[in-house]
């Protein structure tokens, strides 16, 4: 695919896999994708399974992310995890702001900004989620939606920063319900995202920034998205879980 920008597609594994699944899919992975260089393969386990996982993929081509991150370096934090914590089993990336969190956890777009400041300042990449409901969708919102999402969760970002952090475009209407936004639904929100990107940075950062699509991709539809010209890989939930599908996604995108 003739695409400046190199495709990232990461697995979110959500709160699925113990130690011992994780280890049999990530080595599944390695064997079936061992040889691809086309594309940054990225897995995120949950936190229990990041050391073994780290250790299963030394040497190999897939890299290691994180779910979440705290926004504090070191403290009275019940719960949560600190980046010097995740850089000991060699993370490099982490999602920040996934709609089950914005959700669940109420995780404002200011909480999200100090949180991708600290995995910047930790020297780790943060993969931004932002999405619109389905009745934003309808309400003729989205872009409203995402705008507000883009400048709040982003804020306070140096060019550089932006340019190593990644987004993650996943309408909350598409995750895990197996409907996929139409291509050209991705291809004008993406188009979109990079617009305010430019706003807010410059024509050059917006350039570089990758932008992933998020919600059902599956093996059979991962061709056409990333073919798009804004699309620059996947953030793949359910179909990220077993080795068949997470593995013909990234053939399929190549
Ligand atoms: C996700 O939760 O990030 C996601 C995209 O899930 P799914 O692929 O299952 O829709």
């Amino acid at each position: 695919m003739n695409k400046d920008r190199k495709l990232i597609i990461a697995g979110n594994w959500k709160m699925n896999k113990t130690v011992a699944e994780a280890l049999d899919l990530v080595n599944g992975l390695k064997r079936e994708l061992g040889t691809v260089k086309e594309v940054d393969i990225v897995v995120c386990p949950p936190y229990t399974a990041l050391e073994s996982v780290s250790k299963a993929i030394i040497d190999s081509n897939l890299r290691l992310g994180a779910q979440n991150m705290s926004a504090h370096n070191v403290g009275a934090f019940t719960g949560e995890v600190a980046s010097v914590m995740l850089k000991e089993f060699s993370v490099r990336y982490v999602i920040l702001g996934h709609s089950e969190r914005r959700q669940h956890q109420k995780e404002s777009n200011a909480l999200i900004a100090q949180k991708a400041l600290a995995v910047h300042a930790a020297a780790l990449k943060p993969i931004v989620c932002v999405g619109e409901t389905l009745a934003e969708r309808e309400g003729g919102q989205t872009e409203q939606v995402l705008e507000t999402q883009i400048r709040g969760s982003l804020a306070g970002l140096s060019h550089d920063q932006m340019e190593e952090s990644v987004v993650a475009y996943e309408p909350i209407w598409a995750i895990g319900t197996g409907k996929t936004a139409s291509t050209q639904q991705a291809q004008d929100a993406h188009a979109f995202i990079r617009q305010v990107l430019a706003s807010m940075f410059n024509e050059g950062v917006a350039k570089q920034v990758r932008i992933q699509y998020g919600g059902s991709v599956k093996p059979n539809n991962a061709r056409e998205l990333m073919s798009q010209p804004d699309v620059d890989g996947a953030l793949v939930g359910g179909a990220a879980l077993t080795v068949r599908d997470f593995a013909d996604i990234i053939k399929n995108s190549i």
